[in-house]
């Protein structure tokens, strides 16, 4: 693909993703690698109305070339990249369920939805929750750095998912994927539910 078919990928997903209310406002962030660096959605800006000629291009370096200046939250696009170096795009939304789950008192840090279908644990898998840091803390890049070799997806306390993929479509399946995971954990809680077993999960893992 092409930066201009790149560009153009990248403001259709957005667009999407917007339309479909997982993330409101100006909230959420999309970064995708290209032949030069990354591009990355420009600060203030809605993934709704993305214009493919404003993106912000960066070098590298991370070092603003060509667009509007990047997401404020570029940092937790960049540990990503860092820690796992075969990432090719990196999503981050603040979705209503995965927010909700992120409060919750009664969850597991270390692992913070069970496996309620097949379909999670093989996009998502385990999924750690990143204790809170006010916005623009970069002590949040450095507590997410400590999952990110280990984990491609991410819960922000408080806050929302972040979720490295291969390629942009695999970014955004499994974000959306953990979406729906967190909907439905809110909607069976309470009744007694059978999640998947033990084996079940280690069949799907291998
Ligand atoms: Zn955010």
């Amino acid at each position: 693909m092409n930066e201009a078919k790149q560009r153009e990928a990248m403001c259709e997903i957005g667009a999407s993703i917007f339309a479909r209310g997982l993330t409101a406002g100006s909230s959420g962030n999309i970064s995708l690698r290209i032949e030069e660096g990354w591009l990355m959605t420009p600060t203030g800006s809605s993934l709704g109305r993305l214009d493919p000629a404003r993106l912000s291009k960066l070098d590298r370096d991370g070092r603003l070339v060509a667009g509007d200046p990047p997401t404020k939250e570029s940092f937790l696009h960049r540990v990503m990249y860092e820690e796992r170096p075969a990432s090719g795009a990196v999503v981050h939304v603040h979705s209503t369920h995965s927010v909700a789950v992120s409060c919750l008192a009664e969850i597991d840090p270390e692992d913070v939805l069970p496996p309620i279908t097949a379909y999670y644990v093989m996009r998502v898998g385990r999924l750690p929750l990143v204790p809170y840091f006010r916005p623009g803390d970069l002590a949040l890049a450095e507590a997410v750095r400590g999952f990110a070799d280990k984990h491609h997806a991410v819960l922000l306390a408080n806050h929302g998912p972040v979720v490295a993929g291969a390629d942009l479509d695999s970014a955004v399946n499994a974000i959306e994927e953990l979406e729906e995971t967190a909907k439905l954990y809110l909607l069976l809680r309470g009744a007694k539910t059978r999640y998947l077993t033990a084996v079940q999960v280690r069949e799907l893992r291998e």
